[in-house]
């Protein structure tokens, strides 16, 4: 007789893979109670050394050794879950999550990959030239290795595919603006989703009836606008460049700036893209792109970390007050990511200043960084505001679950 039950067996879990152009993450999840059973990362893909990090059981593995290309640096991994753990052939693998970054007008939600899928976002690659065709590599060599499990594609784009027309809509030539498929796709979809989902489940309240604010800051960094779990406005534009001060990219600023440059600098198209995705943002006004270094200068007096921090809260501020405008109204507003889940001098930076909109922090409440969803607004503020740790890796997998219907 068997003396097994059904907690005796092994939980589906799904393999998430998130590949860049030099690196690879990935996260072994188990979706229906949302463990992370393994994580790791894999760097400098086609460096003359390559880095490994592998954490199971609680226990790190670091690795240095050359990684000439992806699909050596997928079987360097499936290797450590052999060695290392957990046992990928026990583990009960139902699906394989990609994350791809540009869906464009074609995907509104997330897909099983076939060869057509994969065409299509290949076909996507000029509008996301730094990332699709990264993702697309992970789906093959991932495919290749994995053949027996259905591999998904959960695209950053998809969120945000119903956007109003007025909202995606670029005030240039339709004719132009058609052929070469330029507007707004908006990126980070998948978090903004989770994360809105989430406050309404840790609220009690019905997700349709919330007007919502996602500000999801992270090392890119993007505001969302969500009416009745249905998002109508996000500050990423066709690529995320736009919207929000980042780390290291410019967000909004004057088109004319790049002619100006072009012009009077001889900034070649290479150079000013360049200079508005990695060498501007709080790092071009600072010097440093990470919040805690950011603030320890701000502490010493340095000027430039000042107005770069204060630069960053007046964008935040005033994307707030806009989408309180396309919402006519908002019940919640959410930080989220690296930074809004730990710096609570961003949080309430960005929001002071608005106890006439019926926005209030308790700053009490406010203090720390937060693992767990947490209400920081007072008592008497009308809008509610919170912090949620977004969780893409389980978002994906949970996405992936349903589309292979495991
Ligand atoms: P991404 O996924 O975009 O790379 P994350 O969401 O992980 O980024 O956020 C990374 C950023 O979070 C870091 O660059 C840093 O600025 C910020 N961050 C992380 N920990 C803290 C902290 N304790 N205090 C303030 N900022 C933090």
């Amino acid at each position: 007789m068997s003396t097994s039950t059904p907690s005796d067996q092994p939980r589906a879990s799904v393999l998430v893979i998130n590949s860049g152009s030099s690196s690879i993450k990935y996260q072994l999840v188990t979706p229906d109670d949302g463990r992370a059973v393994a994580s790791g990362l894999v760097e400098q893909i086609g460096e003359s050394t390559g880095a490994v990090k592998h954490v199971a059981h609680g226990v790190t593995t670091r690795r240095e050794l050359p990684v000439p290309d992806h699909a050596e640096g997928l079987r360097i991994v499936l290797g450590l879950f052999e060695e290392i753990g957990p046992d990928l052939s026990a583990a009960h693998v139902v699906a394989v999550g990609h994350r791809v970054v540009q869906g464009g007008a074609r995907f509104d939600g997330p897909v099983r990959v076939d060869a057509k899928v994969e065409r299509d976002i290949d076909e996507l690659s000029p509008l996301a030239p730094l990332h699709n065709p990264a993702n697309l590599t992970g789906i093959r060599v991932a495919q290749a290795l994995l053949p027996d499990v259905p591999h998904v594609a959960v695209f950053d784009t998809a969120f945000f595919h119903h956007l109003p027309a007025a909202a995606a809509t670029y005030a240039i030539d339709i004719e132009v603006a058609t052929k070469y498929r330029v507007r707004r796709y908006g990126a980070h979809g998948t978090s903004h989703q989770y994360v809105s989902d989430k406050v309404a489940r840790v609220l009690g309240r019905p997700l349709e009836e919330l007007n919502q604010i996602v500000l999801h800051l992270g090392n890119g960094a993007s505001a969302s606008a969500v009416r009745g779990g249905v998002a109508v406005e996000t500050s990423m534009g066709m690529t995320p460049l736009e919207g929000l001060v980042m780390g290291t990219r410019s967000g909004d600023l004057d088109p004319a700036v790049l002619f100006h440059l072009h012009r009077n600098a001889g900034m070649s198209v290479e150079e000013l893209d360049d200079l508005l995705n990695r060498r501007s943002g709080i790092k071009g006004l600072s010097g440093v792109n990470d919040f805690r270094a950011l603030h320890e200068l701000v502490e010493k007096g340095d000027a430039g970390a000042r107005l770069a921090l204060d630069v960053y809260l007046h964008r935040l501020r005033k994307y707030v007050g806009a989408y309180y405008a396309v919402l006519g109204g908002v019940d919640v507003i959410t930080f989220t990511a690296g930074v809004g889940e730990n710096d609570d001098v961003v949080r309430a930076g960005a929001l002071c200043g608005l106890e006439g909109m019926g926005i209030v922090i308790d700053h009490e409440r406010n203090a720390g960084r937060k693992s767990e969803p947490t209400v920081i607004s007072a008592d008497g503020s009308r809008v509610t505001v919170m912090v949620v740790p977004t969780n893409e890796e389980l978002a994906i997998a949970r996405q992936s679950v349903e589309v292979v219907g495991a």
